[in-house]
């Protein structure tokens, strides 16, 4: 048997950010500046709302409490995060300890946070993943309205990350048919996307590997990618090479067209600071992304691995 979760409600499409009817005294939470999110507010049509302008990427969970005390007494009905992966992520761990409901909006499209069960916060400066339904968003608004603002290296990280997330999904061995047919329907669609410059395709693709992958899991190249994120790395980038290398090692179907993703967004090789045999250490519990993978994989398969990563030139 299978299960599936998915948003109450997902609303997609141009000027889906604008028709939605918002509850009344809302708080929106943002990663942006008043310049940004002000044009965007006014094009939403909300009117009737709280603010918190001041999440950070990668948020903590001293973030999180602190926000729940501010606006405590203040009667919230419903939190609206609005912006990239941190503030989706803020909102998802709001709502599961208040019980607030939350409409999610992403503005950079390519995590697909507002489709899954996932949200990644930190504790004593340590990022974890973590899943819960009640993460779930109660409505997911899906509008390429805030595409076109999207500087070129945020967009370029999302799209590998989305093309990332789909195919390792695809091959998870938690998946079913399901979220099969959602991750190579996203594949194939941020393929397109990417390959013909047809970036107006990002959100969409986005969306349903979202649904897919959020429903199964990501697999080696996530797991052999956070070692470089530790070192600063952004995720979509860690995961050009990584994935790839990944793919090749697991003998994907997709290996060969992911790749060619990577070399069309022109990512530079990776370094590691980290001595690769310390990096498989702290690789190797990561069993979330390991137990799914579809080969099994062992210390000396993660060597290798990371030493093709930085020293094998993996996208030329
Ligand atoms: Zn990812």
């Amino acid at each position: 048997m299978w299960k599936v979760l998915m948003p109450k409600k997902i609303v997609f499409g141009e000027n889906a950010a604008k028709e939605f009817d918002y509850p009344k005294n809302s708080l929106i939470i943002t990663t942006t500046t008043p310049e940004v999110y002000n044009k965007w507010i006014e094009y939403m049509g909300i009117t009737n709302y709280e603010i918190y302008d001041k999440a950070t990427p990668d948020p903590a969970i001293e973030t999180v409490e602190q926000i729940q005390k501010e606006f405590e007494g203040k009667n919230i009905s419903t939190y609206i995060g609005l912006g990239g992966g941190s503030s989706l992520d803020i909102c998802k761990y709001l709502s599961k300890i208040t019980g607030i409901p939350k409409i999610l909006i992403p503005t950079t499209f390519g995590t697909g946070a507002e489709m899954t069960t996932y949200a990644v916060i930190s504790f004593e400066h340590k990022k974890k993943l973590l899943q819960d339904e009640a993460f779930l968003a109660d409505a997911a608004i899906v509008d390429p309205y805030f595409l076109p603002g999207t500087p070129f290296n945020i967009m370029r990280n999302s799209a590998c990350d989305a093309a990332a997330q789909a195919s390792e999904g695809y091959d998870s061995k938690i998946g079913n048919p399901f979220t099969r047919f959602f991750c190579k329907e996203a594949f194939d669609i941020l393929e397109d996307a990417i390959i013909n410059d047809k970036h107006e395709l990002l959100p969409y693709g986005a969306m349903l590997s979202g649904i897919g992958f959020g429903n199964s899991s990501t697999t080696l190249g996530h797991a052999l990618s956070y070692v470089f994120s530790n070192e600063g790395v952004p995720h979509g980038y860690s995961l050009s090479s990584c994935t790839t290398v990944a793919h090749k090692f697991n003998e994907s179907i997709f290996y060969e067209r992911f790749k060619r993703i990577c070399q069309k967004l022109k990512f530079e090789p990776l370094k590691l600071k980290q001595p690769l045999d310390e990096a498989a250490d702290v690789i190797m519990p990561d069993r979330g992304h390991l137990d799914n993978n579809p080969k099994e994989v062992t210390k000396e398969d993660i060597i290798k691995c990371l030493d093709e990563i930085v020293n094998g030139n993996p996208l030329a």
